[in-house]
């Protein structure tokens, strides 16, 4: 027996899916690089280094976001979702 969130999952759009999930990952990955830097101990830690790895991090949640977006925009498939509410 399917449940409705198992349901959901296989009819929404598996690429924007994937995005999404590359979009969590990546924002994950900034935060936990902003975390990183707030335990930095500065006289062990390089500063530049450090930050260029949260610079990094954020560019690349910035690029699978702006991915996600566009993919959006282009399917036309965030509205393919049956359990959603209608409008
Ligand atoms: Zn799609």
């Amino acid at each position: 027996m399917k449940t409705a969130s198992a349901l959901a999952l296989q009819t929404c759009c598996p690429i924007r899916r994937n995005l999404v999930e590359q979009f969590a990952i990546a924002a994950r990955l900034h935060a936990e690089a902003v975390v990183v830097l707030s335990h930095a101990v500065p006289a062990v830690v390089d500063f530049a280094e450090s930050c260029n790895a949260v610079e990094q991090a954020r560019q690349e949640c910035e690029t699978a976001g702006a991915a996600f977006r566009e993919h959006v925009a282009t399917h036309g498939c965030w509205d393919y979702n049956p359990g959603a509410p209608v409008h």
